[in-house]
């Protein structure tokens, strides 16, 4: 599906994407995607376009209204004249390009928007799939034009931690009556948000969540924070509070600007992508190793007693 076809070259392709051709952004993902070899063509192409969008990451529960929350922010921010990149990543589908879309992502209002991209993404199940792939989908669309980048996490776990990772400024988005509170603990997610929604501000309970995740938070070691993340409350059903929720988005962002803390994490993302890339690589190396004669070689020098597996492996390590 996300083969090129061969009358297009990849600076084309970019070019394209960069013009804001929702068809050839779409196609560079795919390339993500599927781990393309001539992805490395597409970032040496993208970087010096990149590095301007805003991505904001939003994770919570399943149920606690990500898809209505990011459809309504969407629409808020479209109506201040920016483009918006959407990114549903769902770390254990094996399904991707759109599948999802219809059912997790509420976006059919934004189907004719040209200045909307939306896009799923799963992480084809490989180990660090996300944590490689997510980075460099952003880039895509960023340098496609897009001034926001939301990604929405439509799994559980470790996705969100992986979430965070990539965005500038992380939302959680918590629900009442859903057991949130022990789940915010488990999770870690009290470590992570910059802005914290309590959606379904409509039912029952929402108050109540709040006020457990204000106590939480204030005892939640966030050393060296001096970023105090708000708690809003949303009933993203019905578009209420979405604009406060940009507005605390945006704070966060001047925030991070000010204080040097966007620079330092942008840092440590681009060290988390070029390390992810790299192991990447070495699996491929060593999966080159397997039966290889050197290991076979290695192998029967620990069994003789030769060597041990630790000064096996540093060989192995420095070859590969
Ligand atoms: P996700 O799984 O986190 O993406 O959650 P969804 O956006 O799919 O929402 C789950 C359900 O909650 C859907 O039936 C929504 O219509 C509903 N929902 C979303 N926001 C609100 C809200 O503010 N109030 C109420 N009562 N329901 C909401």
């Amino acid at each position: 599906m996300s083969a090129l076809p061969t009358a297009v070259s990849v600076p084309t392709l970019v070019e394209q994407a960069r013009a804001g051709q929702p068809r050839a952004v779409a196609r560079l993902i795919s390339l993500v995607e599927d781990a393309s070899p001539l992805l490395r063509e597409v970032s040496a192409l993208l970087v010096a376009h990149a590095g301007n969008a805003h991505v904001i990451g939003i994770t919570g529960s399943p149920g606690v209204g990500k898809s209505t929350c990011t459809s309504a922010l969407v629409t808020a921010l479209r109506g201040t004249g920016r483009r918006v990149g959407v990114l549903a990543v769902d770390p254990s589908s094996p399904f991707s390009g759109g599948a999802l879309l219809g059912d997790r992502v509420r976006m059919q209002d934004h189907a004719t928007d040209g200045g909307v991209y939306i896009r799923s993404m799963a992480s084809r199940g490989y180990l660090g799939g996300l944590a490689w792939a997510t980075p460099q989908a952003v880039r895509v669309l960023d340098a496609a034009g897009c001034d926001v980048v939301l990604i929405e996490t439509v799994g559980v776990g470790q996705s969100e931690i992986e979430v965070a990772a990539t965005a500038d400024t992380t939302l959680v988005l918590l629900a009442p009556g859903m057991g949130d509170g022990i789940q915010a603990a488990k999770a870690g997610i009290l470590e992570i948000g910059d802005v914290y929604v309590v959606n379904k501000a409509d039912r029952d309970g929402a108050a109540q969540v709040a006020r457990d995740l204000r106590a939480m938070l204030a005892l939640a070691d966030r050393a060296g924070d001096v970023w105090t993340p708000p708690i809003l409350k949303t009933v993203a059903a019905k578009s209420e509070g979405i604009d406060g929720v940009i507005e605390a988005i945006e704070a966060h962002h001047r925030w991070a600007q000010q204080s040097g803390e966007l620079e330092r994490l942008r840092l440590r993302r681009v060290r988390g992508e070029i390390e992810a890339i790299a192991v990447t690589a070495m699996r491929g190396r060593l999966a080159d190793l397997h039966g290889h004669a050197d290991l076979d070689r290695l192998a029967a020098a620990v069994i003789a007693g030769e060597t041990d597996p630790y000064a096996a492996a540093d060989i192995v390590v420095d070859t590969v």
